[in-house]
């Protein structure tokens, strides 16, 4: 079993068929099969086993869609790393996945060139480079074997290939690695299987599409749901995917006009700023059926205009990363007001209180998920993993909830310490780590404040040493660096203390 197979098999039945739309370029399923299989061999050549890591460090695009399964093909196993970090934070997300290989674009590899030697990788790759070199692949292309690795001398066997605790048997093997920071500041990787990736587009494809849809894939493809539910499942169905390098409402509109995709997939954020719009008004968007959303809290008004304005069906799902991600869904047609949907699959879902007792109906408690989507866990991190996945198959999501008589699950609450922006996740303490190494800073505490439209956003309460001056701009130009701009506080308030408990723990409820 291999998630290869998922576009090797429609390949099979319809070759002609447009798998992918990029930009007015259409890549038949024959065409795409074969150009994965021609990166597959690309890295056989140059000397990636399989079970050894490779980074993919691109933005959505048929480059990354290319790298991503060809490396699947050939078993070695893809780090996607989110696009929108910088240098330091993609190196940290690297040198721990023992990456050999990085594939990435011109102008984010001189970027990289401060953290070149920590890296720990052989090569970086350039991705589709004007310049022609022996370190540049141009995947898209027809001729690019002319100057693909294959013609370089072949890189000797790197010494560390997931140890074989972590790559499994057949389905089991790990697929890809997914990097989330989480509450103690240290990314980790969360091991995807192929039976975990394969079943997650295909359980969510057989809810929603058919071989005749055509979804505009608008969430980034560096995000599971974008490649997981989005690209995968519309290729798990027979359907096309069109893919866009990164989100703009007015050109997104333009676009659903000329090439009249039946659904869309992408993140509460994006149905707001297309909502906003003007031109939507001016727009033929009548090709689209189905809105998809997922994860952030989708606001009930956006939901209306779906239906009153739009004249769109809506279907929300809820996951995470550590769940493959979706655990659950629903058709547009059965969604219920204020509800991400039922589980998906076979998977099974318990409210269970903070005493591990299993609370019914309609009762608030923690959600917990059991079933094929449970991935293998978070790379060489064992206690992180026992933490979250626990006895019996279960996983906790941190997610406080409500299930109905009829399963329909009500997300109210969290339990864990995470900003939601527009459905990029912050963590407070990677935030305020940085805030700490400012030598003005005494103390710190990052908490969210409501936005208008990303749902969230970052807000730093700042207390400083005695004597000391600092303002909100400075502190945000000296964080800027080293930090994604979707991490950087919005607002900076300064306090005289930060307000802790007697056990010294910041009270971020009282802050929010
Ligand atoms: P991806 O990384 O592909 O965007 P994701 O956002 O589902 O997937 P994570 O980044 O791991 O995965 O974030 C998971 C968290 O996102 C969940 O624990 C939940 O708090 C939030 N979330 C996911 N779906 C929804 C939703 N439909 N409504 C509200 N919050 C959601």
């Amino acid at each position: 079993m291999n998630i290869g197979d998922l576009l090797r098999d429609s390949a099979k039945m319809r070759p002609g068929h447009a798998a992918l739309i990029y930009e007015g370029r259409t890549y038949s399923y024959g065409e795409l099969d074969r150009l994965t299989d021609r990166f597959a061999t690309v890295l056989q050549v140059g000397g990636v086993q399989a079970g050894q890591v490779i980074g993919l460090l691109l933005e959505s695009g048929p480059e990354l869609l290319i790298a991503a399964i060809g490396a699947f093909k050939a078993g070695v196993v893809p780090n996607i790393v989110n696009a929108m970090l910088r240098p330091e934070e993609v190196r940290v997300i690297i040198a721990d996945s023992e990456a050999v290989w990085l594939l990435t674009d011109a102008e984010r590899e001189r970027g990289l060139q401060s953290v070149r030697e920590r890296l720990g990788v052989r090569r970086i790759i350039i991705v589709d480079s004007e310049i022609p070199s022996s370190d540049s692949i141009d995947l898209c292309s027809a001729h690019h074997e002319q100057r693909s690795p294959i013609d370089s001398p072949a890189v000797p066997p790197h010494p560390q290939p997931l140890s074989p605790e972590y790559r499994g048997e057949g389905s089991k093997q790990v697929a890809c690695l997914l990097y989330t920071s989480g509450t103690t500041g240290q990314p980790k990787g969360v091991m995807l299987t192929h039976l975990n990736v394969i079943d997650n587009a295909v359980q969510f494809a057989r809810v929603h599409f058919g071989p005749d849809d055509m979804l505009l894939v608008a969430a980034p493809l560096f995000h599971c749901w974008g490649i997981i539910n989005g690209v995968l499942g519309i290729w798990a169905a027979g359907g096309t995917a069109v893919v866009i390098r990164r989100f703009k409402a007015d050109p997104v509109l333009e676009l659903i006009e000329k090439v009249r995709p039946t659904q869309f997939l992408g993140v509460p954020a994006m149905v707001n700023h297309m909502t906003r719009s003007p031109a939507r008004a001016e727009r033929d968007l009548r090709s689209l059926r189905v809105i998809h959303s997922a994860a952030a809290p989708m606001p009930a008004e956006l939901i209306s205009a779906l239906r009153d304005d739009w004249k769109v069906g809506y279907a929300e799902s809820y996951g995470l990363t550590e769940v493959s991600p979706v655990i659950t869904t629903t058709p547009a047609e059965e969604m219920r007001a204020g509800s991400c949907g039922r589980a998906m699959g076979d998977t099974e879902l318990k409210v269970v209180c903070p005493e591990g007792r299993t609370l019914g109906v309609d009762v608030v408690g923690e959600l917990w998920a059991r079933g094929t989507a449970v991935s293998a866990g978070y790379y060489k991190r064992p206690e992180a993993t026992a933490e979250v996945f626990v006895a019996d198959g279960w996983f906790r999501t941190g997610d406080i909830v409500r299930m109905d008589a009829d399963g329909y699950v009500f997300l109210v609450d969290r339990a864990k310490d995470m900003i939601n922006v527009g459905g990029e996740k912050v963590y407070p303490r990677d935030v305020e780590e940085v805030i700490f190494r400012h030598p003005a800073v005494a103390d710190a505490v990052v908490v969210a404040a409501p936005d208008p439209v990303l749902g969230e956003v970052p807000r730093a309460v700042v207390a400083l040493k005695p004597g000391a001056e600092l303002a909100a701009e400075a502190l945000i130009a000296f964080l800027r660096p080293v930090m994604a701009t979707f991490k950087l506080p919005r607002t900076v308030e300064f306090v005289e203390a930060v307000p802790r408990s007697a056990s010294g723990k910041a009270l971020r409820r009282l802050l929010r």
